[in-house]
């Protein structure tokens, strides 16, 4: 049964979207069939990956996410194949339409799930980008999906907000979705020259050490630029931070959602994610481990600097 996996925060600009696309690439392989669906009315999600004609063409002639929310076609039309084994379901603007039309639907919270169930098992993962509000799409996401991935920036105000998201989880979980996890915090945009950004990490890992994901996402140009060029970062620069980080967080996904053996069979049978191996002990790139992190932090501690 494919995983669906909700990407929020009802934050804005913290790197959900950079984090579904970046992800949903590093997922895909032969074996695993990887769908994102965007839920932002912005569509950056689709911009990032779907070429400007294709986007154009695919809102005129309805093949947007928001028309199969509102029933006027089928999910399998909304969905577009933009790469080997990676396909979108496109957003557009209307989506904003879709929430006021969607108020006075029978059953508006379930429309997603029940729209992705026929669909569900022709992928490894579906991954959902969603705006930057706790309102009825993201409430649709969350009732359809396994788990939430929460993105947060390393800044200041990073942990406000949450007990807000975690409060809209634990009534979801109550009324709608019993099974739904929390899947982990991704800290995005990390700084290593900034105090802030360790002590941001110190402190999201100290309240949540079960559910932050040890790979951190550094600030790095390449992932701000690449989606401009409708790419992923390992399409735009395999070579770059970013790159790197993401693919390491694709692999603890898979660590954290198939256990441990299942995860390095997957990746190795592959030749490691996106075709590339990835060495996680790799000196120079250690940093984007809280482990390695927190124990060189420790060091400089020891050593009075
Ligand atoms: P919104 O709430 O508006 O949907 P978001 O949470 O989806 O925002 P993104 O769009 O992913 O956030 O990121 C916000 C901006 O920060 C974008 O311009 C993006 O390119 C940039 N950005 C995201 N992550 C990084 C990073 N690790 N390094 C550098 N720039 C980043
Ligand atoms: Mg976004």
């Amino acid at each position: 049964m494919g995983r669906l996996v909700v990407i929020a925060n009802q934050k804005g600009g913290v790197g959900k979207t950079t984090t579904a696309i970046n992800l949903t690439i590093a997922l895909a392989s032969p074996e695993r069939r990887i769908l994102l669906v965007d839920l932002d009315p912005q569509g950056n999600a689709s911009s990032g990956l779907m070429p400007p004609p294709q986007i154009a063409a695919a809102k005129a002639s309805g093949k947007t996410i928001y028309e199969a929310l509102v029933g006027r076609i089928d999910i399998s039309e909304a969905i577009a194949k933009v790469r080997e084994n990676v396909f979108l379901a496109p957003s557009g603007p209307d989506l904003v339409g879709a929430e006021i039309e969607m108020a006075t639907m029978e059953g508006r919270e379930r429309r997603l799930k029940e729209l992705l169930a026929p669909i569900r098992n022709d992928y490894a993962f579906i991954l959902a980008d969603t705006p930057p509000s706790l309102g009825l799409l993201t409430l649709n996401a969350m009732v359809a999906a396994d788990s939430v991935m929460v993105p947060m920036q390393c800044e200041y105000y990073a942990l406000e907000g949450l007990s807000a998201l975690l409060s809209t989880v634990t009534r979801v979980r109550r009324v709608l979705n019993p099974d739904l996890q929390i899947d982990g915090l991704v800290l995005t945009m990390f700084d290593q020259r900034n105090k802030l950004s360790h002590e941001i990490a110190r402190e999201v890992n100290k309240h949540f050490p079960d559910k932050v994901y040890q790979n951190v996402i550094p600030r790095n140009v390449r992932l701000s630029e690449s989606p401009s060029h409708g790419l992923s970062v390992i399409e735009y620069d395999i070579k770059s931070a970013g790159a790197e980080a993401y693919r390491l967080l694709a692999l603890e996904m898979l660590r954290r959602t198939l256990g441990e053996a299942a995860a390095v069979e997957a990746t190795t049978q592959e030749g490691a994610l996106q075709g590339v191996q990835i060495a996680e002990e790799q000196p120079g790139r250690r940093m984007w481990s809280l482990r390695a992190l927190f124990a060189r932090e420790g060091e400089r501690g020891r050593r009075g600097g």
